[in-house]
């Protein structure tokens, strides 16, 4: 199974972790305002997706904004403040990466380097130094992607020799996704309950009026009362 499809398991121990702290949107306070003005001078206030900026608009100024790849509630909040995790982009942009796939957003904002390692690393594990040969890049780059990347849970063990890649922005949609069959098997199943109930009431109440005909030796009623019975069980409970 691709390590791309999977919920990294020490991502959501650290979500279960309660003394962690994760940059959640809602909770960031102390700290943020200064962290983002950081990102934003980083970037030359620029959008690091489309490349606008505030000096080709005269009237309106264009209202930068700070956005985290691997979202912040994934991440205690150091990791989720690490460099390579924050960017800067214009509002449309942003709405337009939020929640896309990692590797897309590496690409889209012009973070080459991570997104080489990580793909390199999605076919294969590789070594540091097999790393560095072939993205031309000294130890020390690829060891700070490596830690980063590592910090925002995209690749594990950097520690080991071998890396192993994964991906926490598709975790979410798996997870969402094995939410939405749970719910949608434990609606199926309130509906088939409720359909057996309804068919064992009828025949029941049919079996009691099948009973009067046979003692009274109605024909009529006995006939009529049969003939409900077999509706009741043509009709499956997944038709009701
Ligand atoms: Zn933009």
């Amino acid at each position: 199974m691709s390590p791309f499809s999977e919920l990294p398991e020490f991502a959501e121990q650290s979500r279960r972790d309660d003394a962690v702290e994760f940059d959640d949107p809602t909770k960031r306070g102390y700290g943020w305002t200064k962290r983002s003005k950081k990102v934003k001078e980083r970037d030359q206030n620029i959008c690091q997706r489309c490349g606008d900026h505030n000096g080709n608009y005269e009237y309106h100024p264009l209202v930068m904004e700070t956005h985290h790849i691997v979202p912040g509630k994934y991440l205690p909040k150091a990791d989720a403040r690490v460099d390579l995790n924050l960017v800067t982009v214009c509002g449309t942009c942003h709405s337009h990466i939020e929640g896309a796939h990692v590797e897309r957003q590496f690409k889209e904002t012009g973070r080459d380097n991570a997104l080489t390692i990580l793909r390199m690393l999605k076919e294969k594990e590789h070594s540091l130094r097999f790393l560095c040969r072939n993205l031309d890049l000294s130890d020390e780059e690829v060891r700070m992607t490596m830690s980063q990347l590592e910090q925002m849970n995209c690749v594990m063990s950097i520690g080991s020799a071998r890396y192993q890649a994964t991906c926490p922005a598709t975790a979410k949609s798996a997870a969402e996704r094995a939410r939405m069959q749970l719910e949608f098997e434990q609606e199926r199943r309130q509906q088939l309950e409720t359909a057996l109930e309804n068919l064992r009431r009828q025949v029941t109440c049919n079996l009691d009026e099948l009973e009067y005909a046979l003692e009274s030796g109605d024909v009529e009623r006995l006939e009529l009362a049969l003939e409900r019975i077999r509706d009741a069980l043509r009709t499956t409970p997944s038709q009701q």
